[in-house]
């Protein structure tokens, strides 16, 4: 008997409208542990390296671990892993909620979706029943539409909801997975690939108990955990302002995107910082599924009446890429923009990323109101901004272009608007600002899907978040490269551990729940009595198999550790290191192995991005 997973996966053919269990041996979740593992394993052997990412034989896996159904703090989470239509390569992004717990609970470890529709449809998973359902009724419907439409048609208060939005139909390469409302599987444009399946929804209502070790033990650790988890976070201000509040403190540490990346620091910043952001948008936290944390935003516009709205309020990423990224300094504009990137069904990081970049070049004269449909598209303008993203969301004018991303639109643009593209192999650059945190710059230039920071997490680490288990125990210098390579490395196979899992992360950065209680978490649901080192080996072997440029069956092809980014201000010339060519002296001063494997090979600095 295994506890912790039910050794089954639900696949969903489309094509042949065939839907199968298959059963996975205990030898497989031993190496893989579930989650991100499980789609590294599944994507590693299933998917030819030259498919493309909308073509039928492209698949989307929505993968729990053994976390997930057993209430311990931050089971809320899952992973959602295909071939990304932005970066062409593997495409890993991850969502909260209730999706997670109702799919395991439902009885399955993973779904793997395949082949197309014929129509537009959505699946239903009830439990032992599955089903491909028609959902004409649903086309064009905004994420927050089809949510509220398939709850009410369901009958069923306690189903959660996957959706893709108008962006995801239309194939918008960084359109996300809108769950419930209010969490966002953003990256890698997965939402678009389940566009491509003809895919609006999925729907799952599970209320089995997944069998653990000691369910006592269980029980008496997510008591515990949660209630201590919930007072820290309510006590360090988390729960209160949430991620928002890291925009002040991104500013005092040059890591804020500023006017696309031209600087990193902002004196509008405290505007849209919590706490301001918590009294204007009168904010109520929100929690997924049994979290202690709640770190979600729900808030409330009133005024003006153009921004009026009542839902899921931006969260740092959002907050800082249509806010300071494009110099916007009323958070009521910002939230607007954020909704509107909720309801069409976009990544704001990529969104946002796009509006910056579409800005500067609107401000060169790279392009101008003949290509924008008359619209200006100024610095600073929160109207300009959500017209433009309207824009993108429905593919009209210029929104056709940026819909296909930063990287391949700056192509189309050319005049160099190549050079000034924030991106890892296509993924535009997240918040967090490489050229002050030389271990992010690492991972970014090295991660498995693009720069990211969910997948290693060296900003949190670089900020102060430690991990003595595995000899983080001090704070790393700013501004410093040594021991940076030995923070990625560790913090590349921890991420990849939790996301195997799957756990939130912020049960640890915010909630200050440590690894040896992860351990002892994992223990009495699994019964594997594992140290520390076996568990991080786990997140190696998942990292290796997704790192891009791996041979054999893998869909992966050219590696580009490609990291470009605009020149630093004056003030912190540090930033050249981090310039494309200065990468490999950085790393010359440790071993690094996925590193190495890359600049062993010459060719790939010079390489052209593996885009299409
Ligand atoms: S911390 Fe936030 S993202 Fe994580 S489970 Fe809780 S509410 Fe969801």
């Amino acid at each position: 008997m295994s506890y912790g997973w039910w050794g089954k996966i639900l696949r969903i053919d489309l094509s042949e409208g065939k839907i199968t269990q298959e059963e996975v041996s205990e030898k497989i979740y031993e190496k893989f542990i579930g989650g991100a593992g499980i789609g590294a394993k599944i994507i590693y052997e299933e998917l030819n390296q030259n498919l493309s990412p909308f073509s039928s034989e492209n698949k989307v896996i929505l993968a729990t671990g053994p976390w997930q159904g057993t209430k311990l703090p931050g089971d809320a989470k899952w992973s959602a892993m295909s071939k990304s239509p932005l970066t062409n390569t593997y495409g890993e992004s991850a969502g909260t909620a209730g999706f997670g717990i109702n799919l395991k609970r439902a009885g399955y470890d993973a779904l793997v979706i395949q082949g197309k529709a014929e129509k537009l449809s959505y699946i239903y998973i009830n439990n032992d029943e599955v089903e491909i359902k028609e959902a004409q009724f649903l086309r064009n419907k905004d994420s927050l539409e089809t949510f509220q439409i398939l709850k009410r048609g369901l009958n069923n208060p306690k189903v959660s909801i996957a959706a893709i939005g108008p962006a995801g139909e239309k194939l918008v390469r960084f359109a996300c997975i809108v769950i419930d409302e209010h969490s966002f599987a953003g990256r890698c444009g997965i939402g678009a690939v389940l566009g491509s399946k003809n895919i609006k929804a999925i729907a799952v209502y599970g209320n089995k108990r997944p069998s653990v070790s000691s369910p006592d033990k269980v029980e008496e650790l997510a008591r515990e955990q949660r209630k201590k988890i919930r007072n820290f976070a309510s006590e360090n201000g988390f729960t209160e302002h949430g991620t928002p509040a890291a925009v002040l403190s991104a500013a005092q540490t040059a890591n804020l995107p500023v006017q696309y990346w031209r600087e990193d620091s902002w004196d509008k910043a405290e505007k849209i910082s919590a706490p301001n952001y918590t009294r204007v948008l009168k904010v109520k936290p929100r929690a997924c599924l049994y979290c202690p944390v709640a770190c979600h935003r729900q808030i409330e516009i009133d005024h003006p009446k153009k921004y009026a709205l009542k839902g899921a309020g931006p969260q740092y990423e959002s907050l800082s890429f249509l806010g300071s990224n494009c110099l916007i300094d009323d958070v009521k504009a910002i939230a607007k923009a954020n909704d509107i990137c909720n309801r069409l069904g976009m990544d704001t990081i990529s969104a946002g990323a796009c509006a910056g970049f579409a800005m500067e070049c609107f401000e060169k004269g790279w392009i101008s109101k003949k290509d924008t449909g008359g619209l200006s598209i100024r610095w600073g303008k929160g109207d300009d901004l959500i017209q433009l993203l309207e824009k993108i969301g429905k593919r009209e004018d210029i929104g056709d272009l940026l819909a296909e991303g930063t990287t391949r639109a700056a192509r189309e643009i050319g005049q160099g608007a190549e050079k000034i593209v924030a991106q890892v192999r296509g993924l535009d650059i997240p918040a967090w600002d490489p050229r002050s945190f030389f271990a992010t710059a690492i991972n970014y230039a090295t991660g498995t899907i693009g720069a990211c920071h969910e997948r290693g997490m060296c900003p949190s680490i670089e900020l102060g978040l430690l991990f003595p288990e595995i000899g983080i125990k001090e704070a790393p210098k700013f501004f410093d490269p040594s021991g940076k390579v030995d923070i990625c490395i560790k913090s590349q196979n921890l991420s990849a551990f939790f996301n195997s899992l799957v756990i939130c992360n912020y049960m640890v950065d915010g909630g200050g729940m440590s690894l040896t209680e992860i351990l002892e978490c994992f223990r009495a649901v699994t019964g594997r009595d594992w140290p520390i080192n076996k568990l991080m080996e786990v997140g190696e072997r998942v990292y290796n198999l997704l790192l891009p440029g791996r041979t054999s069956q893998a869909q992966h092809q050219h590696p580009d550790p490609q990291l470009q980014i605009q020149l630093l201000p004056a003030s912190f010339p540090q930033g050249f290191f981090l310039y494309r060519e200065g990468l490999p002296s950085l790393f010359q001063a440790q071993p690094f192995p996925h590193l190495l494997y890359f600049f062993q090979q010459e060719e790939v600095l010079k390489s052209a991005s593996p885009l299409s």
